[in-house]
């Protein structure tokens, strides 16, 4: 008999749990991902936008320093003209260029003074009010240039201390030559860093963003926020100056700066025609700030339903495995009931009903593939008496090793003993001719008086057993019932006999053989 298995649970069991790990794993993932790239994107976008608004300042703070510095250079050049052709030598001259560099200085926003010095480095003409005390400037560094450099462009200078006024300024220049091209003096227009600077406040950076001017040779003329050491701050060796300036005038970075060691997302350019760079930096933490609040956020919301997912995953991982285990209990159960429903509890052979099932399973296949069957009625022989003189319950055991004889002596796994009813048993035997069966009939019925089962109500003191055996080939179908009537027929005629013997036949057709039965019966009665 078979029987289903807790073995057949075992390969949807892995499949299951490997689909809710996998299906789990997948959607956590998913989400994962996701999230990754929903924060790149707006990481991304931020980035730019910064990069948008600094070089949006970079060009208004250049744009500034253009137009201021291209002003002073017109007035400078219109100063430095006059002089070559007018000279400086009578006070009235001295008086009117006077009056015209005090005008220029009214009219141009960003312009603090203006000085003619001659070639001494002795002032000459200022714009400012007539009791200034003139001093000598040939220690300058603009004036030394110009007096050693023949170039007459416009020179910017680093930043240096008016020694009129005491601020921080920036020294325009251009050079005065004499008629025969010697030197003859400079003309210098100064500009307040605090003019710029004051200009970059109005510019919109965080309060550790950055904006500055600077001159090609990397020495700071404006910043914000400024410095105390303004005037001698360098800042050649930073990367915009050491990397990036040397391959592009102009571009975005992120660079840690040097001066004060914060991490911006810069945008600079080199001015055109002028010796000066502009930059502009937001810091890090005032462009990333918005984005890691929504960044842990997102983490957070993401752990919480990844942790729910798991916690999920692990309940339903559990519930499967009750499942299975439940399963697993229910096939035992029936397995159990099953072999309950077809075994004969006494002697642990298969029962009346499990015998019939095969039966007529086996006939009808017998039938199909014309080939042989045969049966085997078996009953023991003055039973009645032993049962009588040795009580039921060593009958039962009798029983229970006449049952253990035959399953012994019955040795293919697709023949049935059964237990037929009483003291009565049976055995099928699917693909057995005549010879086969009586060969086996003989085995168990000598198996039985071999035993020596002690019983005082036989002859011969002994338990013995009388056969009745058929056998047919490709039987009718339905037959086996006329077959099992002659097996009956069969059993008692060995009874008849004298016991202890075996009787069989080949039917070569069941329906007559139980016509033949029937008749037998009759003169029996008679
Ligand atoms: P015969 O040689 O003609 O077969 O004589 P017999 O005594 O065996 O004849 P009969 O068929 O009349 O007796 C059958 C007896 O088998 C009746 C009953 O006491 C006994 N029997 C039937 N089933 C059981 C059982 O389950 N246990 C026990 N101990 N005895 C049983
Ligand atoms: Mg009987
Ligand atoms: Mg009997």
């Amino acid at each position: 008999m078979k029987f289903l298995s807790p073995v057949s649970t075992i390969l949807p069991r892995i499949l299951l749990t490997k689909a809710v790990v996998g299906f789990i794993s997948l959607v956590c993932l998913s989400l994962i991902l996701a999230t990754a790239w929903q924060m790149r994107q707006s990481r991304s976008e931020r980035f730019a936008n910064a990069e948008m608004t600094v070089y949006n300042i970079v060009r208004a703070a250049e744009q500034h320093a253009q137009d201021t510095v291209k002003q002073a250079d017109n007035t400078l050049r219109d100063l430095v003209e006059r002089i070559e052709n007018d000279g400086v030598s009578s006070n009235d001259q001295k008086a009117r260029l006077k009056k015209l560099m005090a005008q220029n200085v009214v009219n141009i926003e960003g312009i603090q003074g203006i000085f003619i010095y001659n070639e001494q480095g002795n002032w000459v003409a200022n714009s400012f009010p007539e009791d200034t005390k003139t001093r000598n400037n040939s220690d300058r560094a603009y004036f030394i240039y110009h007096r050693d450099h023949a170039d007459e462009s416009l020179h910017i200078g680093s930043i240096v201390k008016s020694r009129t006024t005491g601020d921080m300024i920036i020294p325009i220049s251009r050079r005065i030559n004499a008629a025969d091209g010697n030197f003859a003096g400079v003309a210098l227009a100064t500009i307040p860093v605090t003019y710029f600077q004051n200009f970059f406040e109005r510019l919109d950076v965080d309060n550790k963003g950055v904006i500055f001017l600077a001159l090609n040779n990397g020495d700071l003329l404006a910043r914000r926020p400024t410095l105390t050491k303004l005037q001698t701050t360098n800042v050649s060796k930073g990367e915009i100056f050491s990397i990036y300036l040397p391959r592009n005038d102009s571009g975005t970075a992120v660079v840690k700066s040097i001066v004060d060691g914060v991490e911006r997302v810069y945008a600079y350019r080199r001015l055109s025609r002028l010796p000066i760079v502009a930059a502009a930096g937001v810091s890090f933490e005032h462009v990333f700030a918005p984005w890691w609040t929504y960044a842990y956020r997102s983490i957070a919301m993401i752990s919480i339903i990844v942790l729910a997912l798991a916690f999920l995953g692990i309940l339903l991982y559990r519930q499967i495995q009750q499942l299975v285990v439940a399963e697993g209990e229910l096939i035992d159960a029936k397995n159990e009931l099953d072999v309950i429903a077809h075994t004969d509890s006494l002697t642990r052979l298969a029962n009346r009903r499990c015998f019939d099932q095969n039966l007529h399973k086996e006939w009808g296949r017998a039938g199909r593939s014309q080939s042989d069957i045969a049966l085997i009625l078996l009953d023991i022989d003055w039973f009645k008496q032993f049962n009588d003189h040795y009580g039921h319950l060593q009958g039962d055991k009798c029983l229970k090793q006449i049952a253990d004889l035959m399953e012994l002596n019955v040795k293919r796994p697709i023949d049935l003993p059964a237990r037929f009813g009483g003291e009565e048993f049976v055995i099928l035997l699917p693909e057995t001719n005549l010879e086969g069966a009586l060969y086996v009939a003989e085995k168990i019925r000598s198996a039985v008086i071999n035993a020596h089962i002690e019983h005082s109500g036989s002859p011969i003191r002994k338990v013995t057993i009388s056969v009745g055996v058929v056998a047919v080939n490709a039987p009718e179908k339905d037959g086996y019932t006329a077959a099992l009537a002659e097996a009956d027929r069969l059993l008692y005629c060995a009874k008849n006999k004298g016991r202890n013997r075996v009787e069989g036949r080949f039917l070569h057709n069941c329906f007559a053989a139980r016509e033949f039965n029937q008749s037998q019966s009759k003169q029996t009665e008679v």
